[in-house]
């Protein structure tokens, strides 16, 4: 990884940056400190950061209200950064991209095969905000870039207890937090806290799970119905999967949410016993090892149906291999 932030965008009058549809907080945290450090190094370039609107728990973020969340029309931009996701996942910023003169693509899905005329994604890295850190010129950090690279770091790492957490990252998240912005405000604000509805229909789903595969995977969905009923949008549905997750003897957490007749939107957790990101890309979806997700078509049923199969397989190719491995000792 060599890409030099400041020589690419050198003499770039407008530059772009955006991530992908429903922006989460690494997403949101590695556009706007990108942002931040971009006009802080060009104060003469024009930098524009484009996204869905993000969260209101992100609100604190510099920046947050600068996002435009209506993608007009636009020139093209000299440099379009695509953070966080791969090119088709880039929503309705996906038009500046393609009409850009220079394209930046970082990220750390090992499900993104690289779109960008630049690349830089590594799977290895818990976060794009993580990546973002090792790109940019540590001298002109400040308190606000390192308030939005922390934000990416714990939503992405679960506030560091994923296996996505390296020694470097807690290095890193030192640096971070020594510039004395309100940590654990913000871990609260953005990460643990919930609504009351938000708290109600995380109890409505986890009441509603169904556990199957010899109890070693748990599924739930919202319909429309109930998302109507309680007012609540997917925004507000964040954390029910990590919730199942974290039940005793889950190997595999599937959390669903109605998005259209027949079609669901599924988020999927696991242990080291189910590579989510290969059953989630087989579905055109992707991820990570441990969580990702796709869009799937048909009834609760069918989706689960589906999705258990490979589930299934994944579950007996890591009891095949435990079984080898401890034959062999
Ligand atoms: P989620 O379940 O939405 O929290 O997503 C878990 C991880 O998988 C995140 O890193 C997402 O960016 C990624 N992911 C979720 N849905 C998709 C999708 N349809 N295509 C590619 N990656 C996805
Ligand atoms: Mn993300
Ligand atoms: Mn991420």
């Amino acid at each position: 990884m060599n890409l030099n932030l400041l020589e690419e965008c050198a003499g770039a009058k407008r530059i772009g940056i955006s991530g992908h549809v429903r922006p989460d907080g690494d997403c949101l945290g590695a556009c706007l400190g990108l942002w931040q450090y971009l006009g802080k190094c060009f104060p003469a370039a024009n930098v524009q950061v484009f996204l869905e609107k993000p969260a209101d728990i992100f609100k604190s973020m510099k920046g947050f209200g600068e996002i435009d969340t209506d993608f007009p029309e636009e020139a093209a931009f000299d440099v379009f950064f695509a953070l966080d996701t791969s090119v088709d996942r880039l929503g309705d910023a996906e038009k500046y991209f393609k009409a850009a003169g220079k394209t930046i693509n970082i990220d750390h899905h090992v499900s993104n095969p690289g779109g960008g005329h630049i690349n830089v994604v590594r799977p290895d890295v818990g976060s794009t905000c993580e990546i973002i850190y090792d790109l940019i010129d540590l001298g002109q950090l400040d308190r606000d870039m390192a308030q939005v690279l922390y934000v990416g770091m714990i939503h992405d790492t679960g506030v560091f207890q994923y296996s996505n957490t390296t020694p470097a990252t807690l290095e890193k998240a030192a640096k971070l937090i020594s510039y004395g912005f309100d940590f654990p405000n913000l871990i609260l604000e953005t990460f643990y806290q919930k609504s009351y509805v938000q708290a109600q229909v995380m109890g409505r789903a986890l009441m509603e799970s169904i556990r199957f595969l010899q109890g070693a995977c748990i599924v739930s969905a919202i319909d429309k119905k109930t998302m109507e009923f309680y007012n609540v949008g997917p925004k507000d549905l964040d954390g029910i999967v990590n919730q199942l997750r974290n039940i005793e003897g889950i190997d595999c957490a599937i959390f669903m949410y109605e998005t259209g007749t027949l079609e669901y939107k599924v988020s999927m957790r696991s242990s080291e016993k189910v590579n989510v990101a290969e059953v989630a890309a087989y579905f055109g979806g992707g991820g990570h090892a441990r969580a990702a997700g796709c869009n799937l078509t048909g009834t609760f049923h069918d989706c689960v149906n589906n999705i258990s199969l490979h589930i299934e397989k994944a579950l007996k190719k890591w009891e095949a291999e435990h079984d080898e491995r401890d034959n062999s000792h």
